[in-house]
């Protein structure tokens, strides 16, 4: 074997020829290039750090496979045999010629006739590994990506089948050698993923992909309707956000419409933080909580011994809010001379402090809201005519928390993490009886009545018990077949439906599972379905703890 080997190596080596006329330097008809193993170090070393480990093993695969392909049309080209064993002997040759690795053979078992084929080779110096001993820092996978690339292009390319190469040891990640084992791709079990790093990696297409859907997340953000503490997701929540974030920017006075306890406030501060006025002041005047003799000095400030009392000279509101935001809620409470100084400003954003005869200038964005119909108030004279029509540009209007009962549950669960904090104590959740009458309560004191209600039943309950449907509404005594009723009496729990058109799905529903059980059980499916799997959005969906929801799932489970 000794001397094939020699003639093989010398047979091969006599087909370089350096071209020194013009540069060039030829393997048979092949151009070939001669550059530095620490240049192409270098190049891998960036390969892996802009695509990374994984891609850049892809690229250095597919570059040995496509030289394996290439020796292979020559070995077939310069052979003198067709024995398929010395043609790969061959490919040895042409690795060390090239530098690339000296390959020793271990087991080589082909035969042709029953498409048998098995390979081990033992792999000395190669440069791959060499790359990263010296310079690129050891792996933990084995690293010969070009030379496990071409040896199963070349072998594929010879045998007329397709052959696939692995590495099982590198001295790359720390093995004494390098081993590779060949065997047809048949044989593999992984075949199809390893097939894929020989197949071109559409990156561009992957990073259009990510781009169009990052833009569309952007898109999403930006149009998402959040308004700070403002909590929600149902439609008319969606449409106070959207209005709120569109009146933002700019000026334009808000007056925001609305019973009283539905978030006033929390709008105001929304529209104050989302506009570029959100670094400066932000000011809540309650226009009902001051006496009507003090509001103007409360709002515009006093100068020392305008009245008796006046001690001292003192900024008003609006010198304290100059350059940010003003949110006069109960506006309708001013006095009418308040309400001329507000007209004032608003005009021509000047204004005095009472018992001052000097003129201030203001930059202020007011939010005014009331919870009465002003239109009614100018009617009877109580507001002004002018003063509306200047408050009124940008009404919102701000839903009671019964029009948009489906955002009671994460209204529920911000204020229990709120309070939960703050009296540092855990509580299960709610009870499903307490879910029930919450869903069904009209809430004439909405969000604020909400909160008031979930602090007072969290005070009320012990650690990791569930709130109870007593404990928020105490004064009531109830059982499970009745409801609060939309007045905050106790009622049975069926009493507010008209229920004779209503009836027929239930009869349905009974033919259909016998059981209430399973007809509970139906719903459940259903609501966790709806919500893809999610089990608190599920519970969220049929008004029970998530706690009660997960116990009914397991017991379900159980049953099956
Ligand atoms: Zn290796």
């Amino acid at each position: 074997m000794d001397n094939s080997v020699t003639r093989d190596t010398q047979n091969l080596s006599r087909q370089i020829r350096f071209q020194d006329s013009d540069g060039k330097i030829w393997f048979d008809e092949q151009r070939v290039l001669l550059l530095q193993l620490g240049a192409l170090t270098d190049f891998r070393k960036e390969q892996i750090e802009t695509v990374g480990l994984e891609r850049a093993k892809g690229f250095f695969m597919r570059l040995g496979y496509s030289l394996g392909k290439k020796d292979a049309q020559l070995a077939l080209k310069l052979a003198e045999t067709d024995d398929a064993t010395e043609l790969l002997r061959t490919g040895f040759n042409l690795h060390a010629l090239k530098g690339m690795v000296r390959v020793e053979e271990c087991t080589l078992q082909i035969d042709q006739s029953d498409a048998h084929f098995y390979a081990e080779y033992r792999l000395h110096d190669s440069y791959e590994a060499e790359m990263f001993r010296s310079e690129l820092g050891m792996q933990d996978e084995p690293v010969c990506w070009s030379l496990v690339g071409h040896a199963s292009a070349y072998t594929s390319t010879l045998l007329g089948r397709e052959i696939l190469f692995k590495e099982v040891n590198c001295r790359g990640c720390g093995d004494e050698q390098c081993l590779f084992v060949g065997r047809p791709a048949e044989e593999w079990e992984d075949a199809t993923t390893y097939r894929r790093y020989f197949s071109s990696d559409r990156i561009m297409e992957e990073l259009y992909e990510l781009q169009s859907q990052i833009s569309v997340l952007r898109h999403k953000i930006d149009s998402e309707s959040t308004l700070g503490n403002f909590r929600g997701q149902s439609p008319a929540y969606k449409q106070v956000c959207n209005l709120a974030h569109k009146a933002a920017p700019g000026k334009v006075n808000v007056l925001l419409l609305g019973e009283t306890g539905v978030g006033k406030e929390l709008v105001a501060k929304g529209i104050h933080q989302a506009s570029e006025r959100a670094d400066k002041a932000f000011i809540a005047v309650n226009c009902a909580a001051i006496p009507p003799d003090l509001i103007e000095s409360e709002l515009f400030g006093v100068e020392r011994g305008a009245y008796t009392g006046a001690t001292q000279s003192r900024p008003g509101k609006f010198e304290r809010a100059d350059g940010g935001t003003i949110f006069l809620d109960e506006v309708i409470e001013l006095t009418p001379r308040a309400q001329a100084s507000l007209l004032r400003v608003l005009q021509e954003s000047e204004y005095e402090r009472v018992g001052d005869s000097n003129t201030r200038k203001v930059d202020i964005r007011v939010v005014a809201a009331t919870n009465e119909c002003l239109e009614t108030a100018v009617e009877e004279g109580r507001f002004r005519a002018d003063l509306f029509y200047r408050l009124n540009v940008y009404p919102i209007n701000i839903p009671p928390l019964r029009e948009r009962r489906e955002d009671i549950p994460m209204l529920i669960e911000h204020f229990l993490e709120k309070y939960q904090a703050f009296y540092s104590r855990r509580v299960a959740g709610l009870s499903d009886m307490a879910m029930r009458a919450i869903m069904k309560y009209e809430w004439p004191g909405n969000v604020r009545e909400l909160e008031n209600i979930i602090e007072r039943g969290l005070i009320l309950t012990d650690h990791d018990e569930t709130i109870s449907a007593h404990s928020l509404f105490p004064t009531l005594q109830m059982d499970a077949s009745q409801v609060v009723s939309s007045q905050g009496h106790l009622i049975d729990d069926d009493e507010e439906d008209d229920t004779d058109n209503q009836n027929s799905w239930i009869d349905e529903a009974l033919v259909e599972c016998g059981s209430i059980e399973e007809i509970e059980n139906k719903v459940i499916e259903h609501a966790l379905t709806q919500a893809n799997g999610n089990v608190s959005e599920a519970a969220r969906v049929l008004g029970i703890s998530r706690p009660t929801l997960a116990y009914r799932i397991k017991k379900m489970d159980q049953s099956l």
